[in-house]
């Protein structure tokens, strides 16, 4: 059993392919993935592929980097779609200061809009963050998303940040660096944070693990996350796999 809690089997990458890289996933045992949406098109194939596979479910969101495109219409969509049988979180949403096309008091409206959105439909929330872990954590407090909680989806961030997430809530998300060897924040936080508040994710088609790096991402080396926690912990690949994924049942009030 591995619960993929981030994949993008929406993206353009696997229009030619996808039922190899379902089947694939589905070999290596993957019992669970959640794709996840982050604008219009890609919100409505992520409902099209969570309606079409039992095991798929779908994350609704909008992107901080394309936060200025988000429309009224676009979050009365997402509320509409929080009410759909296998929607089981909001996002990815969050911030982005690596990309500029998005101003950032315009990124952080977007991020209130659907935290605030979150707590009125009772999801929790699935949060990207590149270069803005202080305004992340700062409108998380602000907005008191820990009513909601939800994943630190592709984790960076030190073993302090961690802890400070995971006292508001959130479960913290390991992908694929966790398998690099230069990486050491990700590693840190493997070993120091316990198994009940890890997940693993894919974030494919990008981000592939070891030994894959470079070539495009599937969710059947999700396994290589979770091998490379369990090397780090000393503990059997299943438990990771295990732990992982009842973790992530439990958020997304999944099989209960
Ligand atoms: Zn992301
Ligand atoms: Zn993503």
């Amino acid at each position: 059993m591995l619960f993929d809690t981030h994949a993008h089997l929406n993206a353009v990458q696997y229009n030619e392919d996808l039922e190899q890289v379902i089947e694939r996933a589905r070999d290596e045992g993957v019992s669970h993935i959640v794709v996840v949406g982050f604008d219009r098109p890609t919100i409505d194939r992520a409902i099209e592929l969570a309606e079409r596979y039992p095991f798929i479910y779908a994350a609704v969101g909008w992107h901080p980097v394309d936060a200025i495109e988000m429309t009224d219409d676009d979050l009365q969509m997402i509320e509409q779609l929080a009410a759909h049988p296998k929607v089981v979180a909001l996002g990815e949403m969050g911030l982005d200061y690596h990309w500029d096309q998005s101003p950032k008091d315009v990124q952080q409206e977007v991020f209130r809009r659907q935290i605030r959105l979150a707590k009125k439909v009772k999801l929790p929330i699935i949060i990207h963050n590149r270069e803005a872990t202080a305004d992340i954590l700062k409108i998380l407090q602000e907005e008191n998303a820990a009513e909601v909680g939800g994943i630190m989806h592709c984790f960076s961030g030190s073993v302090e940040v961690a802890k400070q997430c995971i006292d508001m809530n959130f479960l913290i998300s390991l992908g694929g660096p966790v398998t690099f060897k230069n990486a050491k924040k990700p590693k840190e936080v493997a070993k120091e944070i316990p198994l009940s508040h890890l997940l693993i994710e894919t974030d494919c088609p990008y981000l592939t693990p070891h030994p894959f790096r470079g070539k495009r991402n599937e969710p059947s080396y999700v396994k290589y996350v979770a091998e490379a926690i369990a090397e780090i912990k000393n503990v059997s690949f299943a438990e990771v796999a295990e732990t992982t994924a009842e973790n992530a049942k439990k958020l997304f009030a999944i099989d209960r």
